[in-house]
């Protein structure tokens, strides 16, 4: 058994063991687990109990998560987009194809929680296959993005038959793969995964670190392992209250994932998801971190902030504003600094 497969078996699924090893509420993370189970691998318990709260509240049930009756149990409408089963189709020139039920840890935020490491979100052969077959049929498709639950949890094996089974779809240009792997079971990256993947390029990946304590010396290998393939690599951080929701939090975070070689893609306002309300940060907190962003530090290291509007509209990006007014003769604007400025038309 490989080190990641021995991390699985051995991660926390118990709420007795859970209860005993951090001394929370028995009782309450069972009720939790019963409708949104937990993970959590020895690897990621071990970070959690060095830096405390922020990786905590990710990983550990919290019985909020049951008091929380106005979210939406499918805040992005992926289950009314889904011409087949497990297959978002949202926008025109790309799909979003899950292909696992299972994470290395169920993130106590996860959009979707409704479905992740139940048995309920079916996916076999049959569901795989019928995502196939539309993916065939649907020219206007450039990118399928693979997702789950988490695709690296699936077998190097049952990983390559998807790629290569996209890879004969001739309309298929680009392919990107999004895992929390690097982030939560790094031992996950092996080169024997990475020489199989450096096979079906052009092949993206983004990953999902949400605090600076989650760059360990083996996630950076990871990803070190990844660039190395010359996968492109991004990250999709989700915004947490009581985990990210500060500029000096998410700016260490940014830096540390350039030095990674992880380039910021995403900074997402939290979905609108059932079970997750005391994870959900204002708007304004976004846009404050944002402005402080801007300007301020390497562009490299500067994410969009999205918010995904509910019903399936989409991802809309949230930017601070530095217009003051658009004059006849030119445009009045503050600069990154705050200092009004004005951009004559000549
Ligand atoms: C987020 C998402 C994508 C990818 O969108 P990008 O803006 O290209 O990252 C594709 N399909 C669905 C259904 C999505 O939710
Ligand atoms: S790894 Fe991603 S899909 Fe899995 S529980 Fe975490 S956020 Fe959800």
């Amino acid at each position: 058994m490989t080190d990641w497969q021995n991390q699985l078996k051995n991660a926390i699924i118990s709420p007795e063991k859970l209860s005993r090893i951090l001394g929370c509420d028995q009782a309450e993370v069972a009720a939790v687990n019963s409708r949104y189970p937990f993970r959590i691998s020895p690897y990621y318990l071990e970070l959690m109990k060095r830096v405390g709260e922020p990786l905590f509240r990710q990983a550990v049930p919290d019985i909020k998560e049951m008091e929380d009756h106005q979210g939406m149990v499918d805040p992005l409408a992926e289950d009314t987009l889904s011409p087949a089963p497990n297959l978002v189709h949202k926008y025109p020139d790309r799909a979003l194809f899950l292909v696992s039920s299972q994470c290395a840890m169920y993130c106590r935020f996860c959009t979707r929680k409704r479905k992740v490491g139940k048995a309920s979100m079916q996916i076999n052969q049959e569901t795989i296959d019928a995502g196939l077959k539309y993916l065939r049929n649907t020219p206007q498709i450039r990118e399928v993005l693979i997702s789950g639950g988490d695709p690296f949890l699936l077998s190097d094996q049952r990983i390559e038959e998807i790629l290569r089974k996209l890879r004969e779809i001739r309309h298929i240009k680009v392919i990107r793969i999004g895992t929390r792997t690097p982030c939560t079971l790094p031992m996950r990256i092996t080169p024997e995964l990475v020489n199989m993947l450096r096979k079906y390029h052009p092949l993206y990946i983004n990953t999902h670190f949400n605090h600076p304590a989650e760059i360990t010396q083996q996630a950076e290998q990871a990803c070190a392992l990844l660039a190395d393939a010359g996968i492109p690599l991004g990250c999709q951080t989700v915004l947490l209250k009581g985990v990210n929701d500060s500029l000096p939090v998410i700016r260490e975070l940014l830096y540390r994932l350039l030095e990674i070689r992880v380039r910021p893609y995403y900074l997402m306002q939290a979905d609108l998801t059932e079970g997750t309300a005391h994870f959900r940060t204002d708007i304004k907190t976004g846009l404050a971190i944002m402005r402080g962003l801007i300007g301020s530090v390497s562009g490299m290291a500067v994410p969009a902030y999205i918010l995904d509007a509910p019903e399936g509209k989409g991802k809309i990006p949230l930017t601070p504003d530095y217009i003051l007014s658009h004059q006849e003769d030119k445009l009045e604007f503050n600069n990154y600094q705050g200092i009004p400025c004005s951009y004559p038309f000549l």
